[in-house]
């Protein structure tokens, strides 16, 4: 299209302001009907240069403005920078909106975003449970012992019963069992196991066996969940020595050895005798404080010499052999060791908690 600079426009002195208005108005009419057909970025470009590059009609225009009369350059500058302003706010919002839509197209094209910045990938962790789990297992595989493990979902017979807790017997109470049916029911102890692997072995017995364990109770120290690990030694011999050296190493080992250990009679239903085994309190020191309420000793197992009575479940010679058992609550380690204060973090999955270990 050939457009009459504004120059031309105004050769004639005695062309009236009004007629130049109208060439602007017309310009800025061209360059909108070109607008709304432009579909891509180089188009963009063209009218661009077209409208306000140095030859368009309004910037050769405006470079002609020192010729007119004195009395209408304001009035014609004024004019022409406000259709130039006009134009390049157009240009630009009509860029923006054209640089939208490739950007679209690219994402479908591609199915990926490469302009966006890089994920960090974040690796899982394992949770502290199952890496006490291992560090404790490790300990016992050092000492000699095998793993055994045992279903979670138990008979009464093998939770109960066969360890000398019959069905009228009080100490089933203190295990708020979750019961499936009347005989079957969530392991309440990983105990059964032993049962199970004795029926099956003959001694010598030399096993651990960790896993899960359920009961009816919830709050800052109980969770309806949680981690045993249950060792059984029975051979010719054993005697509470041998638990007393097996227990303190296990202590030493998992707390550290300058952690004094003491055992305390207690009673279990299926070891005769039966103890709980305390270490010395690392806050205090054993002088007392809170943490172990002012005794000095914090409680982590509870063992004992099997009862001889639970040979005869598994057709063991209560003459020939002998041994002893204990039962590890893998949570209280875990809270002891890193003065974690309340159980029901560890099945949180919270990152933030799990990533300090
Ligand atoms: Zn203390």
């Amino acid at each position: 299209m050939q457009r009459k600079s504004f120059h031309n426009v105004m050769n004639n002195k005695n062309k009236e302001i009004s007629e130049l208005e109208i060439e602007i108005k017309k310009e800025i009419d061209s360059f909108y009907n070109k607008l709304v057909s432009i579909k891509d970025l180089g188009g963009l470009e063209d009218i661009r240069t077209e409208y306000t590059g140095k030859k368009s009609f309004i910037i050769k225009s405006l470079k002609d403005i020192g010729s007119l009369p004195r009395d209408l350059k304001p009035v014609i500058g004024r004019e022409l920078n406000t259709a130039r302003s006009k134009i390049e706010l157009e240009i630009l919002k009509k860029e923006k909106f054209l640089k939208n839509i490739e950007y679209e197209k690219k994402l479908k094209n591609e199915g990926i975003d490469l302009s966006l910045p890089g994920r960090e990938v974040v690796t899982g962790k394992k949770n502290i449970i199952s890496r006490v789990i291992e560090e404790i297992e490790e300990i016992f595989i050092g000492m000699g012992f095998n793993i055994a493990e045992g279903p979670e979902v138990e008979t009464d017979y093998y939770n109960f019963e066969a360890l000398n807790t019959p069905r009228d017997h009080p100490a089933r109470s203190l295990h708020d069992t979750f019961f499936v049916s009347e005989n079957i029911l969530l392991r309440t102890q990983t105990s059964p196991v032993q049962i199970r692997y004795m029926e099956k072995n003959k001694p010598p017995i030399l096993i651990i066996s960790p896993g899960k364990v359920y009961r009816r109770d919830y709050d800052v120290s109980h969770t309806p969940m949680f981690t045993q690990i249950e060792g059984l030694v029975i051979d010719k011999g054993i005697n509470f020595g041998n638990l007393k050296w097996t227990l303190e190493t296990f202590s030493h080992e998992i707390f550290g050895k300058d952690r004094k250990v003491r055992f305390r009679p207690h009673y279990f239903p299926f070891t005769e005798p039966s103890a709980e085994v305390d270490v010395s309190c690392n806050i205090c020191g054993g002088k007392g404080c809170r943490v172990c309420s002012g005794s000095g000793w914090l409680e982590i197992l509870g063992a004992g010499m099997v009862d001889p009575s639970l040979y005869s479940f598994v057709g063991y010679d209560p003459e020939e052999v002998s041994g002893f058992a204990f039962g590890i609550g893998i949570e209280r380690i875990c809270m002891l060791k890193y003065g974690i204060d309340d159980l029901r973090l560890f099945f949180e999955n919270d990152l933030r908690f799990i990533n300090q270990f």
